[in-house]
């Protein structure tokens, strides 16, 4: 069986990509599989893509195995496509989800409806030994509320409501979230390719 390493070590990404890869016939491992063996990788890239390209590339080169990595946040058109790639540290170190979000309600304040487009995306790059890196973006579409709503989820989810829903990621359950996330028609365009590949 193909060992494939998830460059995460956050154990619910683990668990979804495992879910998602394992039917491809992959023994799925994460960072947490080689905790000593890891550095600490630094986000130095100016995009998503250059972010989950050091990650996988950087590991994929240590261990001389494929790896994929994921690099995600959320785009704001009001804002010009903040906080992007700062999502996880938009409000300053150490991180925390309640002023990041607060920080962009704060920005959003008085911007109508119609103004308030945004779209969560995640980046995919899977890293082989010998070739060349590919690349693949899920994204999910919505909207920013003008307060938080719902405690399930994490990050920016109480301020985001997916087109066609009216309940926010952090009001919806973990299993609808993840049938509808950036994170998920990442996942479900990286099986196609797969798909492609094993024909
Ligand atoms: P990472 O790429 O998983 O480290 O995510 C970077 C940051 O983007 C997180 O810290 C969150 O602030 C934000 N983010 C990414 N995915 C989600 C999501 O599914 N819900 C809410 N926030 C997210």
């Amino acid at each position: 069986m193909t060992e494939l390493i998830v460059a995460t070590k956050n154990k619910g990404k683990a668990a979804e990509f495992r879910d998602m890869l394992v039917p491809y016939g992959f023994e799925v491992k994460t960072l947490l599989d080689f905790q000593d063996r890891m550095p600490d990788i630094e986000e130095t890239g100016t995009t998503f893509q250059e972010n989950a390209q050091l990650k996988a590339e950087e590991i994929s080169t240590l261990l001389n195995k494929p790896v994929i990595a994921d690099d995600s946040g959320l785009a704001i058109d009001y804002l010009q496509g903040r906080p992007g790639i700062y999502s996880a540290r938009y409000a300053g170190e150490p991180t925390d989800d309640r002023l990041n979000y607060e920080k962009v309600l704060n920005e959003m304040k008085g911007v109508t409806e119609s103004d308030r487009t945004a779209r969560f995306i995640c980046m995919l790059a899977f890293a082989q030994p010998g070739k060349q890196t590919i690349f693949i973006e899920g994204t999910c579409e919505g909207t920013i509320t003008t307060e938080a709503r719902g405690t399930n989820g994490f990050g920016y989810d109480p301020i985001f409501v997916p087109t066609k829903y009216d309940k926010t990621m952090a009001e919806l359950e973990a299993s609808e979230k993840n049938e509808l996330s950036h994170r998920y028609h990442a996942l479900v365009a990286f099986q196609a390719w797969l798909d492609k590949q094993q024909r």
